[in-house]
């Protein structure tokens, strides 16, 4: 079988916020599948913050995006041919090849997913890369205890969402920041949250936190940066773990960004700060799972998804995270149905 797929390519790398100029559509047809190949129809694709870094053409712990490439990122996708005995024609795959409606992919790079029970697109968030990224930097990390407090910035994000209800399950009293009363309502209602803050709305985060957070922080996961890293090291308690997971704040910030003025905090009180990156916790997905389904089957993780369809709309879903436009995960449909 040919066909021609449709792919987004990073056409010029962009300055501050990304606009529809950074990207374009490119049409191109691709070669049957060889031996160990399948080819793909996808269903679901995945925007992420992270792929703000990608864009700019620097070493760092993943490799750049290259100019007039298709972009590439988490998708969900139907075997079209296959090549590889562990594929048939009509699976379900989770694979890295987004950012196109169709694929040639090796077999290697897909994982078979059942969605009998599950609709196939958690495995893009709660069931996936996000989902995984929560539970590695709270088991391996945080290792939160009961009556702990943890405070959680973009918590109704799909990193943020996990981490709040995971953290419930531990036990902990848990606050979140988010940008909107639709998102706090859904955090308060659904998700289980203790107190959550308007970040833009309160006049000084620091003292909102402080209300919310009578007996200071045991645990920050920090998905923001910038001040909101400053007020949780000002109400850090002795011994806090942070878990440097991303700063959102800063990814289309210019040279002038301002620095973090309460570092000093660290080392007054011994917070241990670390950063991760999910890839090195892969060894993980097998417990995150199963332990991530059976929470869901209990009824005890829940999740919200914000879905933007056709691919010649995935740059306005990709920039839609810089502007709060998502509840929990931001996705792209891709098929008609
Ligand atoms: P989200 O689903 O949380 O989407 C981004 C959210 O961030 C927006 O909805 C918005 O919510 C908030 N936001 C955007 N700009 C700002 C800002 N300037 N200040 C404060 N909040 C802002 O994304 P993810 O859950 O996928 O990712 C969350 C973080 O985790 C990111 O920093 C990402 O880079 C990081 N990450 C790191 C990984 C790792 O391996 N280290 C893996 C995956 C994600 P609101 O309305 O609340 O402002």
């Amino acid at each position: 079988m040919t066909v021609t797929a449709r792919e987004i390519h990073l056409r010029s790398r962009p300055e501050g916020l990304p606009s529809r100029e950074n990207f374009e559509m490119v049409e191109r047809p691709l070669e049957a599948p060889k031996e160990g190949q399948i080819l793909l129809r996808n269903l679901w694709m995945s925007v992420d913050p992270y792929m703000r870094g990608r864009m700019v053409d620097r070493k760092s712990y993943i490799p750049p995006f290259q100019l007039g490439e298709a972009l590439e990122g988490g998708a969900i996708g139907r075997v079209l041919e296959s090549r590889d005995t562990r594929f048939q024609a009509g699976d379900l795959v989770s694979h890295f090849a987004g950012w196109r409606d169709h694929a040639v992919i090796a077999g290697e790079g897909a994982r078979k997913i059942e969605a009998d029970t599950i609709p196939a697109q958690a495995y893009l968030g709660v069931l996936g890369m996000p989902g995984l990224t929560a539970y590695a930097g709270l088991t391996r990390i945080a290792a939160p205890k009961p009556g702990e407090t943890i405070f959680v910035s973009a918590a109704a994000g799909a990193v943020g969402a996990v981490v709040c209800q995971m953290a419930r399950i531990s036990g902990c009293r848990v606050v979140g920041s988010a940008g909107s009363q639709d998102k706090i309502d859904w955090l308060l209602q659904e998700a289980g949250v203790d107190a959550v803050i308007n970040y833009k709305t309160v006049p000084n985060l620091q003292t909102a936190l402080a209300k919310a957070c009578p007996d200071g922080i045991d645990i920050y996961f920090d998905n923001v940066g910038g001040y909101h890293l400053d007020a949780a090291l000002a109400l850090a308690n002795e011994g806090a773990r942070f878990v440097l997971c991303g700063m959102i704040a800063q990814y289309n910030a210019g040279p002038d960004l301002p620095g973090v003025r309460n570092l000093f905090q660290a080392v007054a009180k011994r917070i241990k700060l670390q950063g991760m990156i999910v890839r090195d916790h892969f060894d993980l997905l097998p417990d995150f799972t199963r332990e991530m389904s059976q929470w869901i089957a209990d009824g005890q993780i829940t999740w919200r998804e914000t879905v933007v369809n056709g691919l010649e709309n995935a740059p306005e879903a990709f920039t839609g995270l810089f502007r709060g436009e998502n509840t929990g995960k931001m996705l792209v449909r891709l098929d008609d149905s």
